[in-house]
């Protein structure tokens, strides 16, 4: 009965199993059971090793491509992000340079002619003050070399600060005025010419430092006179003397070159002395570099008339003919002889006398 039901159990099952009525069969049964289990074996072996493989190729991508940057990023991201970076960068820089005025060309530029500035300057309250205006209109000219000369026995230490944070490219020197050449405090400024050694030590550190070959152009800018931008854009291609309009000068609003139709100087609208040959300040000439190195009998004189420091030195230089007028054809004013007044400070005598200076220890 018991075999019946299993026959007919086994008959529902499959063909194999429901022949299977004697113990050889039954061994058979339990072989078939085994076998099934075998299959589940290999079934989930296979699985296994599905899984295996899986895992390998992904940690294989995981790995190299964590190493390589691009994982969850896509290939190249890391580099399109550092290009991203270094566009932010140029466009940064690039609107610097726009803001400041300068010319992107100018700076690229490496065989632009460079312009030697030579300021005399001597110690006084506002020296520093003076000093830092200039910087500031320095800092936005490229190929710029600042001659600073100190009228002192030595290079004091105020200067010496100033020009290690300036990041101007500079030279410090110091040449000291006789006191026969000074002037007493008293005394009208016009009375005696100033910085005339300290622009002959530039003349002289520019002669012994520089090639007559090397393109330029040489600018005499006292530490207190107003400078703009613009002014240096005019002056670097000048080839032998270039001259411009100044303001506030010989007792009238602006002194300037008069041009002819041709556009070339046929006069000056100087009301003083206008027949010196050059009746020109000193800020409102520039040398070329190399006409200055070579011609070695140039200097500035004491010994000039007075008013005719800057006529006797041009005239070892150039004739009228040789004059380039800048600035528009001199009918713009980049520069003004501005000549800062002394501050008030008759407190801080009475804080001296007491021992008690408000700028104890501290540089103005
Ligand atoms: N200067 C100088 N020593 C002096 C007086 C002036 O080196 O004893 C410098 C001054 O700092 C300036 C230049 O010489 O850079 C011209 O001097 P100042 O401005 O007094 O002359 P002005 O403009 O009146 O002709
Ligand atoms: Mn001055």
């Amino acid at each position: 009965m018991n075999s019946n039901i299993t026959h007919k159990k086994r008959s529902n099952d499959n063909a194999e199993i429901s022949c299977s009525e004697d113990p050889e069969n039954m061994s058979f049964f339990s072989q078939g059971l085994r076998r099934r289990k075998l299959n589940l074996c290999s079934c989930s072996s296979l699985i296994l090793i599905i899984i295996l493989i899986t895992i390998i190729y992904f940690s294989e991508i995981l790995l190299f491509g964590w190493r390589r940057g691009d994982v969850f990023c896509g290939p190249n991201l890391a580099s399109e992000t550092k290009l991203t970076e270094l566009k932010n960068k140029v466009n940064f820089l690039t609107s610097i340079l726009k803001r400041f005025g300068i010319s992107e060309k100018e700076y690229i530029d490496e065989h632009l002619p460079k312009i030697f500035v030579v300021t005399p300057t001597h110690a006084r309250p506002v020296q520093k003050a003076e000093l830092t205006r200039l910087k500031n209109v320095f800092l936005h000219i490229p190929a710029l070399h600042w001659i600073i000369v100190e009228d002192a026995n030595g290079k004091s230490e105020l200067v010496t600060n100033f020009l290690k944070t300036s990041s101007i490219p500079h030279t410090h020197l110091f040449k000291q005025t006789p006191v026969q050449w000074k002037i007493n405090q008293k005394d009208p400024r016009w009375i005696k010419p100033r910085g005339v050694l300290q622009r002959n030590e530039g003349i002289s550190w520019l002669r012994e430092n520089i090639s007559p070959t090397e393109k330029g152009v040489v600018y005499f800018a006292d530490d207190d006179n107003t400078y703009s931008i613009e002014l240096f854009k005019e002056m670097r291609y000048t080839q032998k003397i270039s001259v411009w309009p100044v303001g506030f000068v010989g007792g009238i609003m602006v002194e300037k070159p008069l041009l002819d139709e041709k556009g070339r100087v046929r006069g000056f609208n100087a009301n003083w002395r206008p027949d010196r040959k050059f009746p020109l300040d000193m800020a409102s000439f520039a040398v070329n570099l190399g006409l200055l190195v070579r011609s070695t009998d140039a200097f500035f004189s004491h010994r000039s008339q007075r008013g005719f420091l800057e006529t006797d030195f041009l005239e070892k230089l150039a004739t009228r003919d040789d004059l380039e007028p800048k600035a528009d054809s001199c009918t713009k004013v980049f520069v003004w002889h501005t000549q800062t007044s002394d501050p008030d400070l008759n407190r801080e005598q009475k804080l001296k006398v007491q021992g008690k200076r408000s700028n104890l220890g501290m540089e103005v």
